[in-house]
């Protein structure tokens, strides 16, 4: 049976610690704290009951009929985390973190946020449960998110633009642990994806999971036999690895993670920490991440805000050497066809990284015969991202 990572927080020769000494009394208590209460019944059971009353829980699987008749090949399914309050799969975990701060005693919460969705979540959170939250951003992703901003801002956050280095998603996850050890005693540092040092990653992993959980059960019920592919798209990898936990032990399932290839990955314009990264530390882990030679780390790019960061979760760099998952990528122009065709086709607006996703389904659908199924996690819906398609429309106009 798949059981990772081991005691230390290691997926074999990535994940760990790798932390200042004041980080490290921050990170004991919370690890210590997240082993008491994830064996204790009656959190779980206030999870699940979030989850099922305020997320809108379980997300119903959906046959995309008319998109597989399209393709004239494999059968296309989507789980529908689009569906969940504030439209992602983000809030699965961050319900998870919030109910666990409050359990610790702690008064106020901080988050790191690119395109904004997980700063609303954890600001949404915040709300519910009480609790003061601030949420750091990136300077250039507060102008090209504003109504997320403006959302957070509504929510009762506080938003703090972060102008250091590329003004971006890792600055601002920088800037989050740099407030997390100057407030250690008051503050919960809610880490929006399976990145971090150790526990985030598996913590992130096993909120996330409830997402496989529910499929494992549902997609037999619903079709009469398990799914030949889950799909996912991957920036940090948090839907993904929620998409497969349960799966992987289920070997003639295959698991197909999928990251952007922005321009294209011969452009270097792209974030494909799997496919075209080396093996270093970045935000307190050893895993995957587009450097330059010197060790300099490497902007990364994509079309989808989400999926633009230049590391991946270390879990998703164990899967891929060990062969249990593939990782592959697809451009923005992939995406965006995929998206238009999600919308016309199906009447549903997905979000831009899932479309990755998405996209690559369509490219294999083709390939293989009728009576093959492919489950897609359809991890976030496409309000947030209505500018940035109109943008590449009239472009071509
Ligand atoms: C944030 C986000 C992602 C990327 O994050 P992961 O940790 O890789 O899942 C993907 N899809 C949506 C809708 C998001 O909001």
């Amino acid at each position: 049976m798949y059981n990772m990572p081991d005691k230390k927080g290691h997926f074999g020769p990535y994940g760990g610690v790798f932390a200042s000494e004041t980080l490290i009394s921050a990170l004991t208590e919370l690890k210590q704290a997240y082993e008491r209460y994830r064996n204790d019944p009656d959190f779980d059971r206030e999870w699940r009951y979030e989850l099922e009353h305020y997320v809108g829980r379980p997300s119903p699987i959906y046959y995309c009929e008319r998109l597989s008749e399209m393709t004239g090949g494999a059968q296309i399914y989507l789980k529908r985390e689009d569906l969940n309050h504030t439209g992602a799969h983000k809030v699965n975990n961050t319900v998870g973190q919030a109910l666990l701060a409050k359990r610790m005693g702690k008064k106020r919460v901080i988050a790191e946020t690119g395109a904004g969705q997980h700063g609303v979540a954890a600001a949404t959170v915040a709300a519910r449960y009480g609790m003061k939250c601030c949420v750091y951003m990136g300077a250039k992703d507060v102008e090209r998110q504003a109504p997320n901003v403006l959302r957070m801002k509504l929510l009762g956050a506080e938003v703090r633009p972060v102008t250091t280095g590329s003004g971006t998603l890792k600055d601002a996850l920088n800037e989050a642990m740099r407030d997390w050890v100057t407030n250690v005693d008051d503050t919960f540092y809610i880490i929006g994806t399976v990145a971090g040092p150790a526990p985030y990653p598996e913590m992130v992993r096993n909120f996330n999971a409830i997402v496989s959980e529910e499929t494992v059960k549902q997609f037999p019920a619903m079709t009469g036999s398990e799914p030949d592919y889950v799909v996912a798209c991957v920036g940090g990898g948090s839907n993904a690895i929620g998409a497969f936990y349960h799966w992987i032990d289920h070997k003639n399932v295959k698991l197909v993670g999928v990251e952007a290839a922005g321009r294209g990955l011969e452009t270097g314009e792209h974030c494909a920490s799997l496919e075209r990264g080396t093996t270093g530390v970045l935000h307190g882990n050893r895993t995957a991440l587009l450097m330059e030679n010197e060790g300099q780390i490497k902007p990364a790019y994509s079309i989808s805000a989400g999926l633009d960061y230049p590391g991946v979760g270390p879990e998703h760099a164990y899967l891929r050497d060990i062969g249990r998952a593939q990782y592959v990528a697809i451009t923005d122009q992939e995406a965006l066809d995929a998206f238009h065709k999600l919308c016309l086709i199906e009447g549903i607006i997905p979000a831009l990284e899932s479309s990755h996703a998405l996209a690559y389904a369509l490219k294999i659908a083709p390939t293989l015969p009728r009576d093959k199924k492919i489950l897609v996690n359809l991890s976030g819906r496409g309000d947030k991202d209505l500018e940035v398609v109109l943008k590449t429309m009239g472009e071509k106009e």
